[in-house]
């Protein structure tokens, strides 16, 4: 009897750090890493200090949609300091291996991938605290999500899909997983919700259009936006310019979204 109480296991708060907002999926290939870097740099454009942490450890996409290459410096051997790329702190576990180099780890290993990029990096290293971490998780409700979710504060997640049934079945499964995790929902987003044919003009719902903000309204959450299918989007990730750093339809798109995150 006696002796010290045991340190709180609950969860902490990430340091260098103001709000972390988590971007989830369902399904994988919904658009959701797109999503992120894009929602990254129009949150940046707006003034506000952002960080984006690249939580898909098997599938890092950030790097290449980010433009980002170089390894990032860990003076000491512990602390890593994160890379900057168009106004934002970036950090993946990409930028520390190879582009064709798999990651083969279990469920811990990844845990403590994420555990170390939330504690070790400085987030706080160009522009002192960030007032945003954008996480941009794997798609599902696996370990990542779990840790994520217990170990860090994260003040709520937002949920991507297509309008496709498929994808919306899965969705509805990452919503209910926030729910038991009780990580808020900020809300859902549609992405490539329609295509506009920019030779003629007409416009196909090729994934089926308004299922994400029907079931935005089923649930009560806050429908954040529809994304359309959009060729340039598509080059610019790939390029590593996000489109959110122009001035068209899309940038538009992505700053209304941005906006309405932080009002
Ligand atoms: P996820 O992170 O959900 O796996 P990605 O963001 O990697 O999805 O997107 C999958 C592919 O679809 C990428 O090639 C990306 O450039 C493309 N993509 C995503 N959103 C759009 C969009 N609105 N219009 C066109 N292409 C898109």
């Amino acid at each position: 009897i006696g002796g010290h109480p045991k340190p709180q296991e609950g969860p902490m708060r990430v340091p260098g750090v103001k709000r972390v907002l988590a971007i989830a999926s369902g399904k994988g290939g919904v658009g959701k890493s797109t999503v992120s870097s894009n929602l990254a740099v129009a949150l940046a454009r707006q003034g506000r200090k952002v960080g984006l942490l690249d939580g898909d450890i098997h599938g890092p996409s950030q790097p290449r949609m980010m433009g980002a290459t170089q390894r990032p410096a860990s003076p000491d051997g512990k602390s890593i300091i994160p890379l900057q790329a168009h106004g934002v702190t970036l950090m993946s576990i990409g930028l520390m291996l190879a582009e064709d180099k798999a990651v083969i780890w279990r469920g811990p290993m990844l845990m403590g991938a994420l555990q170390q990029m939330m504690g070790q990096v400085q987030w706080d290293h160009y522009d002192g605290e960030l007032d945003i971490l954008i996480v941009d998780l794997p798609p599902g409700t696996g370990d990542v999500q779990l840790t994520l979710c217990t170990k860090a504060v994260v003040e709520g997640a937002i949920v991507v899909s297509t309008p496709q049934d498929v994808a919306l079945l899965d969705a509805r499964k990452a919503l209910d997983m926030f729910a038991s995790l009780k990580t808020p929902v900020l809300g859902l987003i549609e992405n490539m919700s329609l295509f506009h044919c920019p030779e003629c003009g007409h416009e196909a719902h090729i994934f089926g259009h308004g299922g994400v903000a029907t079931e935005a309204a089923r649930l009560g959450l806050p429908f954040l936006g529809a994304l359309p299918i959009d060729l340039d989007t598509r080059l610019a990730g790939d390029a590593g310019t996000p489109v959110a750093l122009g001035d068209g339809v899309m940038a538009d798109a992505f700053a209304g979204i941005a906006g309405r995150l932080i009002a």
